[in-house]
């Protein structure tokens, strides 16, 4: 990694460039650094990452007259979509075959300026600080997980495995939905879980510390979970998790699991308890306009996550940083 000068993107018809007031790490981040790579998606260098951002706009192309310049905004992570095929009329344009996304196959938003296209733009209500609009797009995430895969219902029951930015966030989408919510992760993330007691949790496991399982089971009358949401993507937790879902429930997998794979152990007892299998990945325009919704009636908190904060220059000291105080870190210029 470097931080080095790129030439400022120029404004085309239907876009607007946006001045970057924040640029979250993902956890997807830590692992473009660490080397993984995106099945199907191979990575050309160098790349801006980045792809959890807000800020400014600073310039509008021919054309747009949704935005003009000086509303704070934040924007969808697919870019270059051709705005025409079906997928994209439809609203759909991670469908597209044209569609990149920002930070994995083209340049993200960990940089002074970007340009995007105005239909991926969305105002930011004043009520809303540039902290709490840089973790929109993991708050989509989420909320796709909880809204659109498992279509929670009030008292059903929930597991969230793995507590981090994007565990938390699920934690409080399913409280919103009336859940009854257990939380796992280690003792030694006291952050995390200190943040998971202030957003609802009805019950916090530490996996360390407990039969994780049998605990699971003594809270749902032994049957297990309706919903598990598997955040962690490490095997061991993901095998671990897969028992505590109760039969004909749903196990839904958020996490990035290595490229060399991983495997489910207890396939065939999944298989034969009838257990739906879902993965939930990125997000619709639809779920932005509602996060943003929820987050102006302040019935989402991501202002909390943010645990540290750091300008680009400062980028080894941001993603090098670790232990139990780290939650969300931002950067910005
Ligand atoms: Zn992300
Ligand atoms: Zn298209």
């Amino acid at each position: 990694m470097a931080y080095v000068d790129v030439p400022e993107p120029v404004v085309q018809p239907y876009t607007a460039k946006i001045k970057i007031a924040y640029s979250g790490i993902c956890g997807s981040d830590y692992h473009i650094v660490a080397g993984y790579e995106t099945p199907g998606a191979p990575r050309t260098y160098p790349l801006t990452l980045g792809h959890e951002y807000c800020g400014t706009i600073a310039e509008v192309g021919e054309g747009v007259t949704n935005v003009k310049v000086g509303d704070r905004v934040t924007a969808l992570v697919t870019v270059n979509y051709c705005g025409k095929c079906l997928s994209c009329l439809k609203g759909e344009f991670y469908k597209c075959a044209h569609v990149q996304n920002m930070g994995y196959e083209c340049d993200g938003s960990m940089t002074d300026y970007i340009v995007v296209p105005s239909a991926g733009i969305f105002k930011l209500p004043d009520s809303v600080s540039f902290e709490e609009a840089a973790q929109i797009e993991p708050a989509c995430v989420a909320g796709n997980a909880v809204l659109v895969k498992a279509d929670l219902k009030p008292n059903d029951t929930v597991v969230v495995m793995g507590a981090g930015p994007i565990g938390l966030l699920i934690l409080q989408f399913a409280k919103l939905q009336g859940a009854k919510v257990i939380v796992i992760d280690l003792s030694t993330e006291t952050k995390k879980l200190a943040l998971a007691k202030q957003f609802g949790a009805d019950y916090i496991l530490e996996n360390d510390k407990c039969d994780a399982i049998t605990e699971v089971r003594k809270l749902t009358l032994g049957r297990g979970v309706d919903y598990l949401f598997e955040c962690t993507a490490v095997e061991g937790c993901i095998n671990q998790a897969s028992l505590m879902v109760r039969a004909r429930g749903k196990f839904i997998e958020l996490g990035i699991t290595p490229p060399e794979g991983t495997s489910f152990k207890f396939f065939l007892l999944l298989v034969m308890q009838g257990i739906d299998v879902l993965c939930s990945f990125g997000h619709l325009p639809s779920m932005w306009e509602k996060v943003i919704e929820l987050l102006a009636e302040k019935k989402i908190n991501t202002k909390d996550l943010v645990t540290h904060k750091f300008k680009y220059t400062q980028f080894e000291e941001a993603f090098a940083l670790k232990g139990p105080e780290r939650v969300k870190v931002l950067l910005h210029p």
